[in-house]
């Protein structure tokens, strides 16, 4: 017999038991129930399947959340990826160019035989260093042109006198030109700045990297010459820091463009723009050959 109350009880009851809530007695009742009353049965199928699907559809929900999730962080990654492997390729290859240069410029810089030129030109006046290197001699000339004013300085350095704090001094003869005045300075002791520089140089690897990240470095010609315009770089010798162009056969200066910069007490200062030029092994000792001393007053 089925009594009418116990289908009202276990209606009442099914939730729990579906979700496994019903102790072992009252479980156990309810299946007897189930067994034989087919209302009940009937009940119980369809609340069982509505459960069913309902938690499917949340845990469907809940896998394409994830999956969405998932794709965003992966392109993320991805993003993030090639941002940072595209700034590594750019670091490392200004860090391969630079070094390259540098390493040519090094070499070149101890050279025996080279003859350089360095001029620039501002506000009607230009001026010109050369300087001609063979072996243990030097002969340097600057000169200095306007419309009022010529001055030339030749200076002959013959021979090594000693060297105090890293400055070689010569025993020099100096032939100087102030408009219609010629004097000249024989056997005086001189010390020697020219040297040639690499612009490019960096202490170490760590030095050259971070250098190279704030660098730009574009492929160019000037004067005829294959070159790489670097600018930004703040390398150890940083004379021309808003930009140079190096020579790529031999990574010397070419030109380097003019800047602005500002002194401790705020005073502004400009940079000229300058023009290089560099020879090597094309000097010979007729480039040494002074002039004839008749010419000049001789200084005491
Ligand atoms: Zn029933």
């Amino acid at each position: 017999m089925i009594n009418n109350n116990d289908c009202k009880i276990v209606h009442d009851l099914l939730p729990n038991y579906i979700d496994g809530l019903t102790s072992k007695e009252t479980s156990d009742y309810i299946k007897d129930h189930l067994n034989s009353c087919k209302n009940c049965n009937k009940n119980y199928s369809k609340m069982n399947m509505k459960l069913e699907s309902n938690l499917e559809k949340s845990t469907e929900k809940e896998i394409n959340f994830f999956k969405k999730y998932k794709k965003r962080l992966f392109l993320l990654k991805l993003i993030v990826s090639a941002v940072f492997l595209i700034f590594i390729i750019f670091t490392a290859r200004k860090m391969i160019i630079i070094s390259s240069l540098s390493n040519k410029a090094e070499k070149l810089k101890d050279s025996n035989n080279y003859h350089s030129v360095e001029y620039h030109y501002n506000y009607g006046t230009y001026k010109k260093v050369e300087v001609f290197k063979l072996d243990d001699k030097y002969k340097i000339i600057m000169s200095t042109m306007s419309d009022e004013n010529y001055e030339n300085f030749t200076i002959f350095m013959k021979e090594k006198l000693s060297e105090e704090n890293g400055i070689n001094r010569y025993l020099a003869n100096m032939y100087v030109i102030r408009g219609q005045e010629k004097t000249a300075y024989l056997n005086e002791n001189m010390g020697n700045l020219m040297n040639l520089q690499n612009v490019l140089y960096t202490e170490n690897l760590w030095n050259l990297f971070i250098n190279s990240i704030q660098t730009s470095i574009t492929t160019t010609t000037l004067n005829g010459k294959d070159c790489y315009f670097i600018a930004n770089f703040n390398g150890y010798n940083n004379f021309y820091p808003s930009g140079v162009y190096i020579d790529k056969e031999t990574g010397m200066p070419v030109n380097a463009v003019s800047y602005e910069y500002e002194l401790e007490d705020g005073t502004k200062m400009y940079g000229y723009p300058k023009d290089f030029i560099y020879e090597f092994n094309t000097v010979d000792d007729d480039d040494f050959i002074e002039p004839s001393i008749e010419d000049y007053q001789i200084n005491n």
